[in-house]
């Protein structure tokens, strides 16, 4: 019943949204997990707590994974109390909304750092360990803006369309290591990205309501168990894009 017992995840932006509804499942299937967030630190307490009552081992960590030192502590620190990561789950994500003519170089500059490179920094300082275990899974949190171009804007869709190259890359370079690297594209989960955000209605999406984040987070526990499906995105957004 608990196919990852003994396994241990880090969820980047674990304390809210996506990354919690992540965290809990992976631990509801028997991981660890390192609980990363940046400002939430209550919420991001709440989930370790959780955590602990399904009978799991969680680790709060403070980093702002946008930048290299940052990454650098969090992951000596989850090495250091919980183990090697096994899982790795790329969600921490930001999406500053602004109408395109306005964006400014900062703010692409802020949402690529936030958004993709996170996700290579974190990558590349997880994957040496799961080489040498011979089992990893990176699990990269995409968007449909990487298909569609999206609702948010040229910022927000590169930065997750980069994902999805960086994941195809893992994937054809660590196949033969036993570590899997797989997107999820969603839509219009209703977490506090899309409360704040007044541009998107639940009419958008063919299925009429926006997807939960525990819909997102039955995905990852499945990328994490699954051993052979490698290099995909797997779409999850009510039929608003189909592939
Ligand atoms: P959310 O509710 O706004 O939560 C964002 C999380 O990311 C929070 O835990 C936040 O930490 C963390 N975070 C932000 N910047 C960070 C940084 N520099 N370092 C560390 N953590 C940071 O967002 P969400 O809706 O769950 O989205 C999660 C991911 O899914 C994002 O990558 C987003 O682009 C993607 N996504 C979301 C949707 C959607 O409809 N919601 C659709 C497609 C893709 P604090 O709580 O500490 O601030």
């Amino acid at each position: 019943m608990q196919p990852l017992i003994g396994r241990t995840a880090l969820v980047t932006g674990a304390s809210r949204g996506i990354g919690r509804a992540a965290a809990l499942a992976l631990a509801r299937a028997g991981c660890n997990v390192a609980v990363n967030y940046l400002n939430a630190e209550e919420d991001a307490l709440s989930v370790v707590r959780e955590i602990e009552q399904l009978g799991c081992r969680a680790l709060a960590i403070r980093a702002d994974v946008s930048q290299p030192s940052g990454v650098d502590q969090m992951v000596k620190r989850a090495f250091a109390d919980l183990g090697d990561i096994h899982i790795l789950v790329n969600n921490a994500g930001i999406n500053p909304a602004r109408p395109f003519l306005e964006l400014t170089l900062e703010d692409w500059n802020r949402t690529l750092q936030t958004n993709l490179t996170s996700a290579f920094l974190v990558s590349q300082a997880a994957i040496p360990a799961m080489r040498q275990q011979k089992w990893g899974r990176l699990i990269f949190i995409s968007s449909v803006a990487a298909q569609t171009g999206g609702v948010i804007g040229p910022h927000y869709a590169a930065s997750k369309a980069g994902m999805l190259g960086l994941m195809r890359s893992y994937a054809n370079l660590l196949a033969k290591d036993g570590i899997t690297s797989n997107a999820i594209a969603p839509a219009l989960i209703e977490t506090d990205m899309v409360r704040n955000n007044r541009n998107v209605r639940p009419d958008l999406i063919p299925i009429g309501r926006f997807g939960h984040s525990e819909e997102v987070a039955e995905t990852v526990t499945l990328l994490a168990t699954n051993g052979y499906i490698t290099g995909q995105t797997i779409n999850l957004n009510g039929g608003w894009y189909m592939s």
